[in-house]
């Protein structure tokens, strides 16, 4: 019997633990010139901000980029153009900007409300292949703070 080969399920780039992710999720997002040669897996998801690791073989070795990737990741890019909820289009930016006018934002609702009437399917949407609202719970909280912080200064320079 062969042995099997330990695995590595820290990222290569930044050694945090990677977030199992599974093969359909890479063979969705992967770059097309990608997909042919990708391994068997195990797939792990590196969750941090500023590394630009996306994905590695925790077996092989590979290890996938931002560029390497068809759409933003939001787990590591704000902004114009970068979906929160790749399911139903919810965008960072249009977040952003509810949470700065009015201090919330409808985003968890709806995207609830979406998954209960028509369903999702984050496996192969999402880059990070599961469920958005995590993501999009932290990215408000951020803003609620950014929100609080300007406020904070208009106040002193009123
Ligand atoms: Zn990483």
């Amino acid at each position: 019997m062969k042995e099997a080969s330990p695995l590595n399920t820290r990222c290569p780039r930044d050694g945090c633990q990677g977030a199992p992710v599974e093969r359909v999720t890479l063979q969705h997002h992967l770059r097309p010139e990608l997909r042919d040669s990708l391994g068997k897996g195990p797939f792990h998801f590196c969750e941090s901000a500023n590394c630009s690791v996306v994905y590695f073989d925790a077996a092989g070795g590979a290890v996938y980029e931002a560029g390497d990737v068809l759409l933003p990741v939001s787990h590591k890019a704000q902004g114009v153009g970068v979906p929160l909820c790749y399911c139903f289009g919810v965008m960072d930016d249009a977040v952003r900007r509810q949470v700065l006018d009015g201090g919330i934002s409808t985003a968890p609702q709806h995207v609830k409300a979406r998954m209960e009437a028509v369903g999702c399917a984050c496996n192969t949407t999402n880059p990070a292949g599961r469920c958005c609202l995590g993501v999009i719970g932290r990215r408000i909280q951020g803003y609620q703070q950014e929100r609080q912080v300007s406020r904070g200064k208009s106040l002193h320079d009123g």
